[in-house]
Order: C-alpha cells, then sequence, then structure tokens
C-alpha cells in the first residue's frame, strides 16, 4: 500500500482524509499529546485495521475521539455529570475519560469491555479532521506497538509507511507523551495513565481523585489491571534501562561513578556537556516537566537501536508535576529505577 503525507494546514486534504475515514481507511493525525492512527470508530473492519497495522493485542481498547460534546451521547451510555464538569474545565485538551459505552460502539473498539475512554483533543488538524469524517474517530497511538510513541510525521512514516493510506503532517506535537486516562467508573476516580493533566489540576474540581498504584510499578502475579495497556510491555529498548529518579546532580555523579564502555546516557539538558565524552541524548531541562515530556520520546527514538550496552536515564523526583514522564521511562525501564538524593546515594 502507498502512504501519501500530506500538510496538516491544507484544508482540501482535511476534506479528503475525512472523507477516507468515513469509507473506512486509515489515517494517522497530528494531536497536541502525540499522533493518532485513526479510523471511523463505527467501522469495525476499519478498527480491525489499526490493531493489525500496530500489532496491538486485540484486547487493549482505543480511545475515541470526538470534536463535539453532542458526539458523548452516541458513545456513552448515559453522561456522568462529573464528566461535564472536567470536559468544561479541559476540553478540547489531553484529558481522556472512561465510562459505559453506548451499546452501538463495537466490541473491537472497547476490546470486548462495557465501557469506552472517550477525549475531545485540542489540536486544530484533529479536530478538523473529526469534522470532516463526520463521525467520532477510534485512534490509538500512531506507532508499531512497542516502540515509542510518535511525536513527528517522520516518526509515524518510519513505523507505519506501507500499512495505512495517508499521514497528516501537523509538525511536532505540543505535549509529547499520551493523554491523562482517568476512569469514572469506579469511586474513587482513578487516573489509570498520568498526562499533563495532572491529579491535582483533576482535584482542584473532583476532590479525591487517585493515582492507580500500578501507574509507578509493575502489576503483581495475578492482579487485575485497571486498564488492559497496563499489563502490556511498552516501549522498552532491546538494552537495560536504569532510570535514576532525584535531582540532577546526584543522578549524573551516579552515573559517572558506574558506567562502563558501551553505555548510554538519557539526561537532563543542563547535563549534556558533562556527558560529552559518552552516546548521550538530552531530553529537556531538568525543572521544565513540559519541556521533558515534549522532548522524551524522540530522545529514545534517537538512543534505540544504537546498540548500547545499557541507558541510564536521569528521571525527575517522583511527584504529581513529573508523573507522566516518570510513569513512561518506569515502563521503558522496566520498573528498573533508583531513588538517590544529590549526593547520588541510594535511598
Ligand atoms: P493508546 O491508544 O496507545 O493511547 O492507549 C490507550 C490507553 O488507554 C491504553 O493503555 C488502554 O488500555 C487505555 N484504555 C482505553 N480504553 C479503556 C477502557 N475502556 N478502560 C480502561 N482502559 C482503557
Ligand atoms: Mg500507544
Amino acid at each position: 500500500m502507498q502512504t501519501t503525507v500530506f500538510c496538516a494546514n491544507d484544508s482540501e486534504k482535511l476534506a479528503a482524509a475525512g472523507a477516507l475515514l468515513r469509507g473506512g481507511g486509515l489515517v494517522a493525525i497530528p494531536t497536541e499529546t502525540v499522533y493518532g492512527l485513526a479510523c471511523s470508530a463505527f467501522r469495525p473492519e476499519a478498527v480491525s485495521r489499526v490493531f493489525a497495522a500496530k500489532g496491538r493485542p486485540s484486547d487493549n481498547p482505543l480511545i475515541v475521539h470526538i470534536c463535539e460534546l453532542s458526539q458523548l451521547s452516541l458513545l456513552w451510555a448515559e453522561i456522568p455529570p462529573e464528566a461535564l464538569r472536567l470536559a468544561e474545565a479541559f476540553w478540547p485538551g489531553p484529558l481522556t475519560m472512561i465510562a459505559r459505552k453506548h451499546p452501538s460502539v463495537p466490541d473491537e473498539v472497547t476490546g470486548g469491555l462495557d465501557t469506552v475512554a472517550v477525549r475531545f483533543p485540542s489540536h486544530p488538524a484533529a479536530r478538523a479532521v473529526i469534522a470532516a469524517a463526520g463521525v467520532p474517530l477510534a485512534a490509538p497511538s500512531a506507532n508499531l506497538s512497542g516502540s515509542p510513541s510518535p511525536t513527528s510525521a517522520a516518526h509515524v512514516c518510519r513505523d507505519l509507511s506501507g500499512r495505512i493510506e495517508m499521514i497528516l503532517d501537523g509538525g511536532d506535537c505540543d505535549f509529547g507523551v499520551e493523554s491523562t486516562v482517568l476512569d469514572l467508573t469506579r469511586t474513587p476516580f482513578a487516573v489509570l495513565r498520568p498526562g499533563s493533566v495532572t491529579p491535582e489540576m483533576l482535584r482542584s474540581h473532583i476532590p479525591d481523585v487517585i493515582t492507580d498504584p500500578a501507574v509507578l510499578r509493575p502489576l503483581a502475579e495475578g492482579e487485575a489491571a485497571r486498564s488492559p495497556g497496563m499489563k502490556y510491555r511498552h516501549y522498552a529498548p532491546n538494552c537495560p534501562v536504569i532510570a535514576l529518579s532525584g535531582p540532577g546532580a546526584g543522578s549524573a555523579q551516579y552515573i559517572r561513578a558506574n558506567r562502563r564502555e558501551g553505555d548510554a546516557v538519557l539526561c537532563f539538558e543542563e547535563y549534556l556537556r558533562t556527558f560529552a565524552d559518552c552516546p548521550s541524548v538530552s531530553y529537556g531541562r531538568e525543572k521544565d516537566a513540559a519541556d521533558l515530556a515534549r522532548g522524551l520520546y524522540a530522545s529514545l527514538r534517537l538512543l534505540d537501536g544504537g546498540g548500547h550496552a545499557r541507558i541510564f536515564a536521569q528521571c525527575p523526583p517522583l511527584s504529581e508535576e513529573y508523573l507522566a514522564v516518570t510513569n513512561r521511562l518506569c515502563r521503558a525501564a522496566g520498573f528498573h529505577i533508583l531513588h538517590l538524593d544529590e549526593k547520588g546515594a541510594e535511598l
């Protein structure tokens, strides 16, 4: 299959993407979080093609994207009143909410669950494509399962060229990590995947929001995943990754003391020069959670396939502000994480 790449600013191409999607085609679209691989949420055969193109396990459900609140009644059996409060505060934007599904939502989208995750993206091209398609779009991240999520059209091309009809290039993504996923079907409401909308931001609207404990540790043997995505190995490089959480000065000292020939470093921008003598990539400024999130996946892609023995990753301290970045790095490290003080000693 030939994959064509168009500029996401071109209104004719956006209309063509809409028609393609209505007819069961697959289109990768820019969003404010990461690029999504979109299909009509109401065409089960197109949904199945998305799973096949990505190599995604069929029980890992997709998020459905809308461009107006009236589309919620097509997707949810009942609209929880709290969802409307949160929508008022955070939509359009990087928050996904899970509620009981409407019977007409195909099982292919939800992986057989009786709930469905919905998001209203803020990216103008994403909204324009959903509007042009005239239906809500199911869209997981537009990467091959197991590789880092794509934050540019070039990343999508590398993973999915020849497997999908169209890629819309909208430049680099603003946030760079996937949306916050909030489960509204059990109380207290729980964050199943941290993103740019932090638990603290959610709690200023719904006071008792919690973070699911499986966000920062592996599932225990026999433990049921509240989100099927928690069961699966996400991005993990071929070599061991050691996540070093704490002040940058401490993790830098630890790396200098412990690294060996063949090791590589994923570091904060402030430390890049001090690691000039080994393969090193920076992903953002230490104290800037948004900057780190924006750069993380592209930096991991740069390090990937470099034939490194191990990757040491400087990782922010554990706090809600940095939870999205820490969670992705913990997963890439197979939860191999060391907590260090400012001198590089293990806590
Ligand atoms: P992605 O599509 O790659 O952004 O991943 C979507 C994430 O949301 C995965 O971790 C899914 O397991 C999770 N998810 C989607 N729908 C549901 C749902 N109905 N219940 C629980 N988790 C969900
Ligand atoms: Mg994904």
